[in-house]
């Protein structure tokens, strides 16, 4: 039954790919959450592979809270960030360097700049420069959640089929079905949770550079470990064991900051 005009008809519903509702396409133009470019982008996604995420879904800042809203806004005032705006690296990097020195009260490490300016490259999977405004709220949003909210309470905002794709790829890891697969395989399944939608298939060299870290989760690469520990030390970490529980506990950020639409990355994993 479509969610939007309540009726049912055998003409084809557009699934989401996060929850149970279903869509009319005509609805959804009805209603302007297509616009017309995007109209076939949606027919084409929503019965691939990728998938598609209904306007519930696609918005991560709807996760927030009224209180939490309010405190991000408070934030972003305080920060001289402009809603509906784009930002640079410049703007982004200053942002969280100012977020940094509230919580914390000293400056940012070289290493957390790193990877903050990693995370804009993932929020600019077009190298535009820039990161949407939608893009860079869905970030922030996903970012306040996972500070403020205990792991079990995001866990209750995983939807029945989030769980059954969690579940699945933590079957296909246990290939000895004792229940408990390697710590390094977790880190590496959290790359695997983003199947972003590309409008146009990027050439072999450019897919690599572009994907980053999501490259480890490929077949050739997955024996490798880029930690800077020493082997013994790596390699006793990537084998510690990892049950269902804390499997879907450690990665349930990831699964939730790959709800939008959008191709860009709102949570970076840390380099598996
Ligand atoms: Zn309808
Ligand atoms: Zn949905």
């Amino acid at each position: 039954m479509c969610e939007i005009c309540e009726v049912w008809t055998a003409e084809s519903l557009f699934p989401c790919r996060v929850c149970s509702r279903v869509y009319h396409d005509g609805c959804l133009r009805r209603m302007g959450y297509l616009q017309n470019d995007s109209a076939v982008e949606v027919t084409e996604t929503a019965h691939t592979e990728t998938g598609w995420s209904c306007y519930y879904c696609d918005n991560l800042n709807l996760l927030l809270t009224e209180e939490e809203m309010f405190s991000l806004m408070e934030t972003l005032r305080h920060c001289k960030i402009i809603p509906e705006t784009c930002l640079t690296l410049d703007d982004f990097l200053h942002y969280k360097h100012l977020v940094h020195k509230q919580q914390f009260e000293r400056p940012m490490a070289e290493a957390q700049e790193e990877q903050a300016a990693l995370q804009f490259s993932a929020l600019d999977p077009d190298k535009k420069g820039h990161i949407e405004w939608h893009d860079f709220l869905s970030h922030e949003s996903i970012q306040l959640l996972q500070k403020l909210r205990p792991q079990n309470a995001l866990l209750r905002l995983l939807t029945a089929k989030e769980r059954e794709r969690a579940r699945a790829a933590f079957l296909a890891l246990d290939q000895d079905g004792d229940g408990f697969i390697r710590e390094g395989e977790c880190r590496r399944a959290r790359h695997g949770w983003f199947r972003k939608h590309q409008k146009e298939m990027p050439s072999c060299s450019v897919s690599i550079s572009h994907v980053g870290p999501m490259s480890e989760s490929s077949p050739t690469s997955s024996g490798s470990s880029k930690s800077q520990k020493t082997p013994a030390a790596a390699e006793q970490e990537e084998a510690r064991p990892v049950d269902w529980a804390s499997f879907l506990r450690e990665n349930v950020a990831y699964i939730l900051a790959a709800r939008p639409n959008s191709a860009a990355l709102h949570l970076q994993p840390p380099p598996a």
